[in-house]
């Protein structure tokens, strides 16, 4: 009997956050080993809480949210992200402009379907998040990397992301803060992408889910208010300031001059229609999280979890004789690169899958995130301190052994 084949469009789409070693490290775990895993940012499963005013609001709307709702998501919710829009600067957001999905995953989906005929050209930058380049394939678009280097604090270069427009480009990606980076934009470097995307009629898409996660004193500018009257479609959501991964909520705004995004945003309402609706229950915490106290910056200043995690790292680096980190100043992971003067000959996919077999520590290779011959891999700051300064002893290990071979 002929096998079911699944799409050809698959064979180039890949997302190892939660791939083949992450398979392995349950296969491992069901022998009895236990795995420190560094692979996904999920703060639940690393002892974060969702705030208690989110998960309240939520359990007392249950007998409420029991039919399908808006297409584009409950009214008090997208009135609250627009608020939140305006007062950051974004031109033309109202609640018609505003979006909810099923997280930001599947608004990121949405937004490029609406967008992309086949052959039509997506700027992502190389790390990216790599459901960005997932969904630009699958939508029969093709991605073109502009790179993030270690050595530039993972910022990209506007010459090389002007460089690689052609006529079929429709779209310049962000994400800011960035995954896998931590990397935070400068406004400078803002302003000089917004003029590209002006002057070659580019859609502007801004993954900005880690914006209150910030470290040191880092700026978080959201690019709707930079870009004005370009065209720019900014993400938000729950999943990571929030710690509310499971909820699946989060938005997108469409800022800009509204005469030249009216047909998009018509396409935008008919691709959310086809799917009815996001989860209409955990949606109620939307206007909780974004009007009630903030909850991240205890996490994120000095003497909170996640600066300690940070500082962990950090520290880890420091100490090593193998590694090289542009400290992350925003977001919820770390990416450190192994020098080429210490360990000239390096397999990222080798190193991560020895690190999980000798030492039970799963961290995802940098190649998972389009980085071509990545020195890199990618781990969250999410656990406790200490145990991510025993990350850093076992890394120590395995990269001494590779060095001495
Ligand atoms: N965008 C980025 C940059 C992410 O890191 C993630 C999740 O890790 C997402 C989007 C997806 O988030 P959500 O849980 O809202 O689907």
């Amino acid at each position: 009997m002929a096998p079911i084949k699944p799409s050809p469009h698959l064979s180039n789409v890949r997302y190892e956050i939660r791939g083949a070693l992450t398979r392995r490290a349950r296969e491992m775990e069901a022998e009895g080993l236990p795995i420190i895993k560094l692979n996904i940012g999920n703060p639940a499963r690393y002892g974060f809480q969702t705030p208690p005013h989110l998960r309240e609001a939520i359990a007392a709307k249950l007998t409420e949210s029991e039919a399908y709702g808006h297409e584009q998501g409950l009214e008090e919710a997208r009135a609250a992200i627009a608020d939140l829009q305006r007062a950051r600067g974004a031109r033309g957001v109202d609640m018609d402009r505003v979006f909810i999905g099923n997280g930001v995953s599947e608004l990121i989906d949405i937004s490029l379907r609406a967008l992309l005929q086949p052959g039509d050209e997506v700027l992502l930058p190389s790390p990216d998040y790599p459901l960005w380049s997932a969904a630009t394939i699958l939508n029969g678009g093709r991605p073109r990397y502009y790179r993030c280097l270690p050595e530039n604090g993972h910022l990209p270069d506007p010459a090389e992301i002007e460089s690689l427009i052609t006529p079929r480009t429709r779209a310049l990606v962000l994400i800011n803060p960035n995954n896998p980076t931590g990397a935070v934009y400068p406004r400078a470097l803002l302003e000089q992408i917004v003029a590209i995307a002006a002057r070659h009629r580019l859609l502007l898409l801004c993954d900005e889910i880690y914006d209150e996660i910030l470290y040191d004193g880092a700026v978080f500018q959201p690019l709707a208010e930079v870009a004005g009257d370009v065209p720019c479609v900014s993400f938000g959501g729950l999943s990571k300031v929030h710690r509310a991964c499971g909820y699946r909520v989060g938005w997108m705004s469409l800022s800009g001059d509204p005469a030249r995004t009216a047909e998009y945003r018509d396409a935008l309402q008919l691709l959310a229609a086809l799917r009815l609706c996001a989860n209409a229950t955990a949606q109620w915490a939307v206007v909780p999280a974004l009007q009630g106290a903030p909850t991240i910056h205890a996490l994120t200043a000095p003497g909170g979890r996640l600066h300690e995690a940070r500082r962990a790292v950090i520290e880890g680096v420091a100490a090593s004789d193998y590694l090289e980190l542009a400290a992350p100043e925003g977001a919820l992971y770390a990416f450190p690169g192994v020098r080429a003067d210490r360990l000239p000959v390096f397999d990222d996919g080798a190193f991560a899958l020895r690190l999980l077999e000798q030492e039970s520590v799963l961290v995802v290779p940098g190649a998972s995130f389009n980085v071509p011959a990545s020195r890199q891999f990618r781990l969250t700051l999410l656990p406790q301190p200490e145990e991510l300064r025993e990350v850093f002893v076992r890394i120590e290990r395995v990269l001494a052994a590779m060095a001495a071979e």
